[in-house]
């Protein structure tokens, strides 16, 4: 049976918030799809086992490239579990002022998880690109195939001409609250294409001056890009469920709206 979802999260530190298994049981019960981001391999068992009865969260293994400088030795475990996990994520480029010591190194890291990405195939891959967007992009172009990797841009926040070459190569973008308030972030909205349009929460990340981050906070991005884009809330929901199937899919996950066989068959 096939139960529609309400939101789409394709950004969420569940492991990071305050309640990860009870944030979790709050995303099934509200029917938002969640892709729990990690930070550091070590981190992936936990993840896997708060994840596995749970319909509507996946997690991702990542290593977050503000981590890169002291976990850079973690890459070899997190190959390793790229084997077994089609999501990945956080992973990416960090050239703001206190990482970019770090960039040689972060980047040797990425171009590994880029390579082995490539190398396994239908790996989602969800990226950090603060002050680094084109190194991104240029990266993904060396070592990827849209075709057996997909990226999707987290809070994209490079000018609307880098954006419109990750549009191009294949990139999605993935679109928080925060965004919706800042002059790139609309631009970046506006201009994208609606076929590659997804929503996330980056919690527990936005909290300031919300209070805590809630599993139905992305309905509410939802209506703003409706507002932004000039389109009704129904049709940019049904886009946004649209999109999402497409990631899915190219995960090799049937159906994300969702029941837990179609899911965890999946998974493996
Ligand atoms: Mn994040």
């Amino acid at each position: 049976m096939r139960v529609a979802a309400r939101g789409f999260d394709l950004h969420c530190h569940v492991d990071l918030l305050p309640d990860p298994v009870a944030y979790i049981a709050e995303c099934d019960r509200k029917r938002i799809v969640t892709l729990a981001v990690t930070t550091t391999p070590r981190a992936w068992p936990q993840n896997r086992r708060w994840t596995e009865r749970s319909s509507f969260v996946v997690p991702a293994i990542g290593l977050h490239p503000e981590l890169v400088g002291q976990r850079h030795s973690e890459v070899g475990l997190l190959e390793q579990f790229m084997a077994e996990s089609p999501f990945v994520g956080e992973v990416g480029l960090d050239g703001s002022l206190s990482y970019r010591d770090t960039l040689p190194i972060q980047k040797d890291v990425f171009s590994h998880v880029l390579v082995s990405a490539e190398r396994i195939g239908a790996r989602v891959l969800s990226i950090h690109s603060r002050r680094a967007g084109r190194e991104v992009l240029s990266a993904l172009i060396r070592h990827t195939t849209p075709a057996r990797v997909l990226p999707i841009l987290h809070w994209f926040s490079d000018s609307t001409a880098v954006a419109a070459e990750a549009a191009e190569f294949g990139c999605y973008f993935s679109i928080n609250r925060r965004m919706l308030d800042s002059s790139i972030g609309r631009a970046v909205i506006r201009s994208a294409p609606a076929h590659r349009i997804l929503t996330e929460s980056d919690a527990p990340f936005l909290r300031a001056g919300r209070g805590s981050s809630e599993p139905g906070d992305v309905i509410g991005t939802i209506v703003g890009l409706a507002e932004l884009r000039g389109v009704s809330v129904e049709e940019m929901r049904g886009t946004i469920a649209f999109n999402v199937e497409r990631v899915f899919a190219f995960a090799g996950i049937s159906s994300p709206c969702f029941n837990s066989a179609s899911l965890h068959d999946a998974n493996g």
